[in-house]
């Protein structure tokens, strides 16, 4: 196994219960984990460095937390709807949202919207049942300026998904990210009445959840059944190269060379094709062409009580935080109010994480840490007024944020697949392909293990059950 995310921890996870396999792990950091980094302060509280929460889906996801002994004490954020801040102003997102549609009439009180922008999404009413082309796919923005109007699609679903992928909804695609609309706008036509009729079948509880302990507990948990089950583990390695001759994978690593029977890579597309550069010079192209994005994020903990007091009464920080769209020319893409989202966590202190960087605006990110946090300190002074400044601030960094599933992902996801077949001993897995979020992560490696299991033993593999 290559890469040691999530991805890869469960797809070690998976292959190693298969008697007769013998896992190793080769993971070029110092730590497991990849993207999940909590960090961990001296009086209990914690603040992550990526991801926050995961959305109680995917079966494979579900019985692996279960396996793990991890869903007795998971935790809800608290439901609140954040700011968006469009044309050098703050307004809240319309309320009564069902994924894009307004579901009922409150949206005709949003200030960030004109009264031209609140008529044309009465627009989705007309849009009549319709048989889609079994490969049709268009843009995020597109499918919601059809069907609630330009002024919509750009200052609700495109600060919505910028936040969410990072991602330019002009490009995202919905027959990926969204199938469910797509298959809405099939049915019945108005994505509002489908959004209604689901609401009658029942509005359960928020599904996002996250683990007590900060998302790294599921990380050292997988680590911990990986060692009982002899699974080599070895950190700090980095495989540079790929080969295969006389029914065996070299992997040429920093620390020397190793043979096995079969490879699985865990690795964002690009990453992996820098691998397979030597072995299928075609397929390196094509996994090349995947376009991921930098992204990072300050961290700001403000302890001190008095300090804590401002922050904490400033009405900027009173919903779940605010949105940025594209083209506002600012650094700062979007905040959460952490303390304000998950308040069991933060103790006494105040947390909030600004983003930054995303696509088409990732410039922000080749700044040293001390100038990106002054810049984005200058702006949100220029935006909130005058703030005491935070005890300490962190930085984290991933150049290789978040894929952008552009429209036409699937389609290159099909001739991704169809080069594979040729190496039946390689498996290419991750967030590159069918999935960026947790969930589908640890879904995708522990498929990545079944058919790793299946080539090796010569037999299918069921997808295994604790
Ligand atoms: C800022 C941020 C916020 C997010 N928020 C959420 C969220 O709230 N909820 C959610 O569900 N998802 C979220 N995500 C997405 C989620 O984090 C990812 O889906 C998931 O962590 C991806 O795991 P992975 O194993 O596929 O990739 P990674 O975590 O990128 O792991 C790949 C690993 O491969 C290693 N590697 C790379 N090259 C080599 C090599 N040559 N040799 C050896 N090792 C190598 C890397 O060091 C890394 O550890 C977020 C992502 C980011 C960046």
């Amino acid at each position: 196994m290559v890469g040691g995310g999530l991805t890869g921890l469960f797809a070690a996870w998976e292959a190693s219960r298969v008697p007769g396999i013998q896992v190793v792990l080769l993971e070029k950091d110092l730590r497991l984990g990849g993207k999940v980094q909590t960090f961990a302060f001296p009086d209990g509280s914690h603040l992550e460095m990526g991801p926050d929460s995961f959305l109680l889906r995917n079966p494979l996801f579900l019985e692996a937390l279960q396996s793990l002994g991890l869903t007795s004490s998971l935790m809800e954020p608290r439901s609140l709807s954040p700011f968006i801040r469009f044309r050098g102003r703050f307004h809240r997102l319309p309320q009564g949202l069902s994924g894009i549609a307004p579901v009922d009439r409150r949206y005709l009180k949003s200030s960030l919207l004109s009264l031209r922008g609140k008529a044309a999404v009465t627009r989705d009413f007309s849009i009549p049942p319709r048989k889609m082309p079994p490969d049709h796919d268009e843009s995020l923005f597109s499918l919601a300026a059809r069907h609630f109007g330009e002024e919509w699609a750009e200052r609700v679903v495109s600060p919505l998904y910028g936040g969410i992928y990072a991602g330019d909804a002009r490009e995202l695609s919905a027959a990926f990210l969204q199938p469910q609309w797509l298959k809405d706008e099939e049915d019945q036509g108005s994505l509002i009445r489908a959004a209604k009729r689901r609401m009658k079948r029942g509005k359960g509880p928020s599904p996002f959840r996250t683990l007590p302990g900060g998302l790294e507990t599921l990380v050292q948990r997988v680590e911990e059944d990986l060692r009982y089950r002899k699974v080599e583990i070895r950190k700090g390695e980095a495989v540079l190269r790929l080969a295969f001759h006389g029914g065996k994978v070299r992997l040429m690593t920093g620390r020397g060379d190793l043979q096995g029977e079969g490879v699985v890579l865990a690795l964002p597309a690009p990453d992996a094709a820098a691998l397979l550069e030597d072995l299928d010079p075609d397929l390196s192209k094509l996994l090349r062409k995947e376009v991921w994005v930098k992204s990072g994020a300050l961290l700001l903990r403000v302890a001190k009580a008095d300090k804590r007091a401002a922050w904490e009464a400033h009405p900027l920080w009173q919903g779940s935080g605010f949105l940025v769209p594209l083209g506002e020319g600012a650094i700062i893409t979007g905040a959460t109010v952490f303390s304000r989202k998950w308040p069991g966590l933060s103790s006494e202190a105040f947390h909030l994480r600004l983003f930054v960087g995303r696509r088409h605006e990732e410039e922000a990110l080749e700044l040293g840490d001390e100038a990106l946090f002054r810049k984005a300190w200058e702006e949100l002074q220029a935006w909130a007024g005058p703030l005491p400044p935070p005890d300490e601030v962190m930085v984290s960094r991933f150049a290789r944020a978040f894929p952008q599933y552009r429209v036409g992902h699937g389609r290159w996801v099909q001739a991704v697949r169809l080069k594979e077949k040729a190496y039946p001993w390689l498996v290419l897995a991750g967030t590159s392909y069918e999935g960026v979020a947790i969930p589908d992560a640890v879904g995708q490696g522990r498929e990545a293990g079944r058919r790793g299991a299946s080539y090796l033993t010569g037999r299918p593999q069921p997808p295994s059950t604790s």
